[in-house]
């Protein structure tokens, strides 16, 4: 405190400095939340997701949950014609589901499992279905969230790794784990067939650990285990964020059935704590800025 939280979002133009050029007042932008340092040697080798030394909207600077934003203008990306403010809210999100996946073979023709279905997975469904992958299946605890994987055009839904394997028992060429809890761990590394790819996005709050017979799995079938940070790319911001922005104006990239909650920013409070409390299913949850 008093540091204002909120690092996924989009906004227009209000104002610019004299310098600034390529923006005009009343430009929908988004703005992806890391601010790299652009000197460290993560940075001069364009890998600015691990910058060494960076800043960061909503946890290290003043985020969005307020009316106005204040940003360097190489942090403020336009967004292409035809994409809705609130879908260009959400480009973080995606962008980290596109950078993830882009660390795996996924190719045409793949088979791929994503663990964890909250609008990181619910995109990652949607990147590997436009890479070709054939298959794709999700997997969480929650019936509301299984039902928008299939909205996000999984092929079809488990509750758990066994499941799974029961009706696909030579797994799957690319895991996507974005749920970060031990149960979803070990079934990211289970699910993977042989030399398959795993690629872990969740963010466990607890040690993770994984059983011996998955580990053994991991070992014999020489699967490997990648980590993924962030969304950027060299030329910053990165593809991840041009790629996804094109993907929404195009319509490719559906967004509209994750949004569960549209309120007013003064919401933020009750609705953090309706999380907390885990009260109500929600998943994309929207807060726009209320005039003072
Ligand atoms: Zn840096």
């Amino acid at each position: 405190m008093p540091l204002v939280c909120g690092h996924e979002f989009s906004g227009r133009v209000i104002d610019a400095g004299d310098d600034v050029t390529g923006l005009n007042i009343g430009d929908l932008v988004t703005v992806p939340p890391l601010i790299p340092c652009n000197a460290c040697d993560r940075c001069r080798e364009g890998q600015f997701s691990l910058c060494q030394d960076y800043d960061y909207f909503g946890s290290r600077r003043d985020g969005a949950y307020t009316e106005v934003v204040l940003s360097p203008a190489s942090n403020v990306l336009k967004v292409p014609d035809g994409v809705d403010p609130v879908a260009a809210a959400m480009t973080d999100p995606a962008a980290i589901a596109l950078h993830a996946l882009r660390k795996t073979k996924l190719t045409i023709g793949s088979t791929a499992a994503v663990v964890g279905a909250g609008p990181i997975g619910l995109f990652a469904i949607q990147f590997a279905r436009l890479a070709g992958a054939t298959t794709i299946v999700a997997l969480d605890v929650s019936d509301a969230k299984l039902a928008m994987a299939r909205q996000a055009g999984a092929d079809a839904v488990f509750f758990d790794a066994t499941d799974a394997l029961d009706e696909y028992p030579d797994g799957f060429d690319v895991v996507f784990e974005s749920a970060g809890v031990s149960v979803a761990e070990n079934a990211a590394v289970r699910l993977c067939a042989p030399q398959g790819d795993a690629v872990f996005v969740g963010i466990p709050l607890t040690d993770v650990p994984i059983s011996v017979d998955n580990y053994s799995h991991f070992l014999r079938q020489e699967v490997s285990l990648h980590g993924s940070w962030n969304s950027f790319s060299a030329p910053w911001p990165g593809t991840e964020w041009t790629d996804t922005l094109h993907l929404f104006a195009s319509g490719q990239l559906t967004w509209q059935f994750m949004v569960t909650h549209d309120l007013p920013v003064t919401e933020v409070p009750r609705m953090m704590q309706a999380l907390a409390d885990r009260s109500e299913h929600s998943s994309k949850v929207i807060f726009r800025p209320v005039a003072s």
